[in-house]
């Protein structure tokens, strides 16, 4: 797969991210997924047997949520994160201003600009929730893609956002290319990712940052690089915390035709390395326990976040069996250690389980639920669950 910003084909597998990519939905082939590096540019991303088409599916056939910062991060943080924005964007735009927000989810930034007085916003995003929820908060919405190039559209825009955007998108070149067609002339585009020269900071879980919606993994040089590609000058560009946790960089750009060759960096690569080598650290430490006792482990709920462990740490466990409710993800195959595993529904792990077997918990945000589901249905194993204590220690 050619590199997603500068289209080089020179690129190089620096590591297995996960052995099914079914894991993210049914229009995903069974394929494993890699950890990429471009040797033109420096981009590190995923390689996976996939199309920008399949991607689209995947947000908009209700297999992903949008996400609500109010929610997720409270809103005074929320509030401050986007006067963060804000102020890097104010001495650029007006109250006439014509903005696109691209991807703009549930519309809070959207509706933040409203509320300040700014009346001429659209929201773009192919998901039809995060539609009708922008609707809802009178802001205008267009249902599209990035990479669908709106010929159909009047007038041009002032200022295009993608906050926390563009690490979803496969065809990133072409949606530069397109989004720079819908500026005007003396534009401006402001871009925010995630900053992966970060990620080895904080203490989440292990891969925490390679979910699999992040396609692109980016830092300050792939920001630089994107005005390279594109043409566009870099009036701005900072490192920061996003929403005072979650490590984010952004460029703000302006329209441009200096167009320029990449510069190759090896920040990507090395903090990929960095990161990949402290999750299996990590890894080996949250499995530890289970490894040593040598006991036959039932491992309940495979999903996303958690199919990685079943290649780094309980490849060196005694795993018997894998275990999720959800009846998409039944059936799919992993390979745990020397043996290749299939996924079974609880009610079959009924019929197999031994008195002797631990169900592990493998989800440390549900546990609670699933530990009473888990009693519910009647089983009366010992029932553990993986713990962030037992990877810090
Ligand atoms: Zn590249």
């Amino acid at each position: 797969m050619a590199c997603l910003l500068c289209k080089s084909n020179n690129v190089k597998r620096i590591d297995k991210l996960c052995d099914n990519m079914k894991i993210l939905g049914d229009t995903f082939p069974d394929t494993p997924s890699y950890i990429n590096v471009c040797n033109c540019c420096g981009l590190v991303y995923i390689d996976m047997d996939i199309s920008q088409k399949d991607i689209l599916h995947y947000y908009t056939s209700g297999n992903c949520v949008p996400i609500c910062y109010e929610n997720l991060f409270g809103a005074e943080h929320t509030k401050k994160y986007f006067e963060h924005i804000y102020h890097t964007i104010e001495p650029y735009i007006d109250f006439d201003s014509k903005i696109l927000d691209v991807g703009g989810g549930l519309g809070e930034f959207a509706s933040f600009l409203k509320n300040l007085g700014y009346h001429n916003i659209t929201i773009m995003d192919p998901a039809q929730i995060s539609i009708e929820s922008a609707a809802k908060k009178g802001i205008d919405t267009v249902k599209a893609d990035s990479t669908q190039l709106i010929e159909a559209w009047t007038g041009k825009f002032d200022l295009i956002l993608l906050i926390h955007v563009f690490e979803h998108i496969y065809a990133q070149n072409e949606t530069l290319n397109n989004l720079k067609k819908m500026l005007k002339t003396d534009g401006m585009m402001y871009l925010e990712v995630p900053d992966a020269s970060k990620y080895c900071n904080d203490e989440n879980v292990p891969f925490y940052y390679y979910t699999y919606e992040h396609i692109a993994h980016m830092n300050q040089f792939d920001i630089r690089n994107i005005s390279c590609l594109t043409g566009m000058e870099l009036l701005d560009t900072q490192e920061y915390l996003k929403c005072e946790q979650y490590p984010s960089v952004y460029g703000l750009y302006k329209n441009g035709d200096k167009i320029k060759q990449a510069v190759y960096h090896d920040l990507g690569e090395d903090c990929a390395q960095a990161y990949l080598e402290l999750c299996k650290t990590r890894s080996r430490k949250m499995t530890q326990k289970y490894c040593e006792k040598n006991e036959s482990l039932v491992l309940w709920g495979i999903g996303a976040s958690t199919a990685q462990l079943l290649s780094s740490g309980f490849d060196r466990c005694n795993v018997c069996e894998l275990v999720d409710s959800n009846p998409r993800r039944q059936g799919m195959e992993y390979q745990v250690g020397t043996k290749k595993m299939k996924i079974i529904s609880p009610s079959e792990l009924q019929a197999r389980i031994k008195k002797d077997d631990v169900i592990v918990v493998m989800s440390i945000m549900y546990k609670n639920s699933i530990i009473k589901q888990i009693k519910e249905m009647g089983f009366s194993n010992k029932i553990e669950a993986l713990s962030k204590e037992d990877m810090l220690a």
